[in-house]
């Protein structure tokens, strides 16, 4: 490490407490100053290039300082940096609100802003509540998926299942019931899970307010994926015992699973479904619920009937924010996106065949532009995950294992090359490791 990087390093650590790490890990674990970033590419202090291959935690879309996103937040910059949404509103979340309603699933016509995505998850949770309480009924539980994840205030963790980040909490959190996702994309796995779920809603839907899943892939589950049929029937059972279904495309929204949205390859439409990360193609935090007219007809009334939905976030649907997010929905219209991803996870599964040599791996697993595999073999404790991260960024590309699960999720933006670069050197951090 030079002097640069050492200096801002040991500044860092005099104030910084960085997000979900053990600080003390710090003490022999690199933290990389990163310098800038360009395309699939983050530098640091010395000149060294690293590969983005998690989208810096699946956020970014084009690539980092994307040229033309970077010209449409600098002419936003210029005109309005920010104002109060109530009273006042502005052409780019105007712009953006009616091109939300267009890409996502027929029916969303309504948009709710806030700033991050568990921010997101809260005002679901809050809406599909309120909802019932505003027509008189008091359904005070939720229902989400085993190993499901929705982000870290208390709502979003109350119906979240991964312990890793929720046991700690346990006894300050909402009421929820979980129930089984389905083990693997198979029809009766799929079955299962279903039944399980309708053993619930008979028991308990007078008390459930919505049931919140992440379609297709559960991201921070270690990226387990699931069919499109347990969609499409879940969504059959919450209109059977009229609960909501909140789509939680935090993650999976804006083509990560080889459609614009997840829920599309059900054929379904949810009654909220929540946006963040990809939104901006991971420039600028905002969120957003989108749900029907049907919701939101149960909010609008008279004042004094004490029906709004009296939450806000300060920065509320902020314009440089909603510009970038415009700047993300132009370039999926002018640059064929889903259809060149398609062909990018074609050459993806590809690659993956090779892994299957690989002894200590298994569940090997594709949906759209994210891939992932399982290192098995080893305790918890060999933290192995680290040691292919290691290996990896010594090459120049940044992997983050969750645990042990190795995963791809690059940006949209990364060329054929830098696919082989990526999966060639994930390939060998695993061989390398001794039972390989
Ligand atoms: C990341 C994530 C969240 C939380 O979003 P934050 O912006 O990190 O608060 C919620 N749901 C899912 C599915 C996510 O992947």
């Amino acid at each position: 490490m030079n002097k640069i990087s050492e200096n801002l390093t040991k500044k860092d650590l005099e104030h910084i407490w960085h997000p979900c790490t053990q600080m003390k890990d710090y003490e022999k674990l690199p933290l990389i100053p990163i310098k800038k970033g360009k395309g699939v590419y983050l530098y640091d202090y010395e000149d060294n290039k690293y590969i983005d291959s998690i989208s810096s935690w699946w956020v970014n879309m084009f690539g980092h300082a994307n040229e033309y996103i970077n010209q449409k937040l600098k002419e936003q910059v210029d005109a309005l940096e920010h104002v109060i949404l109530t009273c006042f509103t502005h052409e780019p979340i105007i712009d953006l609100s009616r091109r939300l309603v267009e890409v996502t699933p027929k029916g969303l016509n309504r948009v709710f802003y806030a700033d991050n995505g568990s921010s997101a998850v809260e005002v679901a949770l809050k809406m599909s509540y309120q909802y019932y309480v505003n027509k008189g009924e008091k359904r005070t539980c939720f229902l989400s998926l085993e190993n499901g994840y929705h982000g870290e205030t208390i709502g979003a963790l109350s119906v979240s299942d991964v312990g890793l980040y929720k046991d700690t909490f346990d006894h300050i959190l909402l009421k929820t019931v979980q129930v089984p996702v389905p083990s693997d994309m198979s029809e009766s796995s799929t079955c299962k899970a279903i039944d399980a779920l309708e053993e619930v809603l008979k028991d308990k839907a007078n008390q459930i307010a919505g049931f919140i899943l992440e379609p297709l892939i559960q991201c921070a589950g270690n990226m387990h994926m699931y069919s499109p049929l347990y969609l499409t029937k879940a969504r059959e059972l919450c209109d059977k015992y009229d609960i909501h279904f909140i789509a939680d495309e935090i993650a999976v929204g804006f083509g990560r699973t080889g459609t614009m949205f997840a829920c599309e390859q059900a054929g379904i439409t949810p009654d909220f479904m929540t946006l963040s990360k990809g939104l901006t193609g991971g420039y600028l935090p905002l969120s957003c619920v989108m749900t029907t007219d049907k919701i939101y007809d149960a909010f609008y009334c008279d004042y004094n009937e004490n029906k709004a939905f009296l939450h806000s976030h300060s920065y509320t649907g902020n314009p440089l924010a909603c510009s970038v997010a415009n700047a993300t929905l132009d370039i999926f219209e002018n640059d064929d996106v889903i259809n060149e991803n398609k062909k990018k996870s074609a050459y993806i599964a590809q690659k993956l065949e090779k892994f299957k040599e690989l002894k200590n791996i298994a569940s090997i697993r594709q949906t759209g532009m994210v891939a992932a595999m399982d290192i098995i073999g080893y305790k918890p404790s060999d933290r192995i995950g680290l040691k292919v991260f290691d290996y990896a960024l010594e090459q120049g590309v940044f992997l983050r294992p969750l645990g042990n699960v190795v995963y791809f999720m690059p940006p949209y933006v990364i060329n054929y090359e830098e696919i082989d670069k990526m999966m060639d050197t994930a390939y060998q951090a695993i061989k390398s490791l001794n039972n390989g």
